[in-house]
């Protein structure tokens, strides 16, 4: 087939996700001032900003780091040499957390789950029951997972721990659903949340964003991991530069304040549901894949993620789709991750993203199996047009 590839490269990998022109633009402009003037607003519009997206009035902090960075500040600020994590399986995101614990003396156990679900509330009951001396001293999970698709209902995970009247922290990872569904910090009592700028937030890698509740901030006082760097506590200051620790990322946070200008001026529950039909029309596309071999990654449609969708293919077929779209048609989707690898195909819908780009991503797909030799009656974009039919007669 000819290369249709020349055009503006579609990225949907699940992160880093679409640059919006405005987010660029906000970038565009020389150094200020790090102590006074204009950047004191940009900050103070950014904290106000993530405490409505974290659901909280919490404290807030904002990194140079990315995600894996926040998960440090998260661990270090809490934790001491000898504590206890219990990792909830799903993915591969919070085991990756896992693994970043261990090197800092902290003991890591990991729940087994599986990468088709969400993680297992009555394992998790009957776990916390047993630790009736109370070692366990964090839950670390994901709210969304990249590598699976799975998305975990952290109200019910909350619940399932109060049920058994244990005083872990639940430390939560929202580094790729934040800003694409719901987060209640408040609501759901997470201790700490953590998430980056480049997801779902719209913006380029390099801010790592952490809110902190009351008894984790109670935890911090003894962690003994705190190191200059991350630390809460020389963070919680007016001075702006200490805010930092260092200077402030000038120009990520002008990216970031446009981001959240651009979020209120859709609103948020519009932005929800946006991610929700893009979602539900991508899922509909797999289903209607089927008959080339196509499996949805998580099963329940209720554990099913807003920023990304993960689908199987069998024989090689993932490469080969991922490698046409692409060198043909100039759209980069993702690979799996882990054991994953060459089976699984990741599309990520998350941020400044709308139809005509998800479903031309979809389109070719379509076109990738047709050239494979898999014709089918129905093609991935008829079903997904019919799901977001279907979701606009339920928007008012
Ligand atoms: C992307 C991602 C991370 C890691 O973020 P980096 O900025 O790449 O370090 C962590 N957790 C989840 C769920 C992610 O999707």
């Amino acid at each position: 087939m000819l290369s249709i590839a020349e055009g503006p490269r579609t990225v949907l990998v699940p992160g880093p996700s679409i640059l919006p022109d405005r987010v660029r633009s906000a970038m565009q402009r020389p150094s200020i001032d790090i102590y006074a003037g204009p950047l004191l607003d940009v900050t103070a519009r950014c904290e106000r900003g993530l405490a409505q997206i974290f659901g909280t009035s919490a404290q807030v902090f904002i990194y140079s780091a990315n995600g894996h960075g926040v998960w440090d500040a998260a661990l270090s600020n809490t934790l001491s040499r000898g504590s206890k994590v219990l990792v909830l399986e799903s993915g591969r995101f919070a085991i990756g957390w896992g693994e970043m614990a261990k090197p800092m003396g902290i003991d890591v156990e990991v729940l087994r789950g599986d990468w088709h679900q969400a993680v297992d509330l009555s394992a998790l009951g009957t776990r916390l029951a047993q630790d009736k001396s109370h070692d366990i001293d964090a839950i670390l999970c994901t709210q969304v997972d990249t590598a699976s698709g799975v998305c975990n209902d952290i109200g019910s995970i909350r619940e399932a721990i109060d049920a058994i009247g244990h005083p872990t922290l639940l430390i939560v990872d929202a580094v790729a659903s934040l800003g694409t569904m719901p987060f209640a910090l408040d609501d759901w009592r997470v201790d700490v949340a953590v998430s980056a700028s480049q997801k779902g937030l719209m913006c380029p890698a390099g801010l790592g964003f952490v809110a902190a509740g009351p008894r984790a901030l109670e935890a911090h006082e003894t962690a003994n991991l705190r190191t200059r760097y991350w630390d809460w506590s020389a963070r919680s200051t007016d001075n702006h530069y200490q805010k930092y620790c260092g200077t402030p990322p000038e120009q990520l946070l002008f990216a970031l304040a446009e981001a959240f200008d651009m979020i209120d001026e859709e609103g948020l529950p519009t932005v929800f549901a946006r991610h929700r039909a893009l979602g539900q029309a991508t899922q509909a596309a797999i289903s209607s894949w089927q008959e080339h071999g196509a499996r949805a990654n998580i099963s329940n449609p209720d554990h099913r993620a807003n920023p990304v969708s993960v689908f199987n293919l069998p024989d090689g077929l993932a490469e080969k789709i991922i490698t046409f779209c692409r060198d043909q048609c100039g759209v980069t989707l993702g690979g799996g991750l882990a054991d994953w690898a060459g089976r699984s195909v990741r599309v990520g819908h998350m941020g400044h993203i709308n139809a005509p780009t998800l479903l031309g991503a979809i389109a070719c797909i379509d076109l990738g199996f047709r050239v494979f030799g898999l014709t089918a009656q129905t093609s991935g974009v008829d079903a997904a047009v019919r799901s977001l039919e279907q979701s606009e007669s339920r928007t008012p």
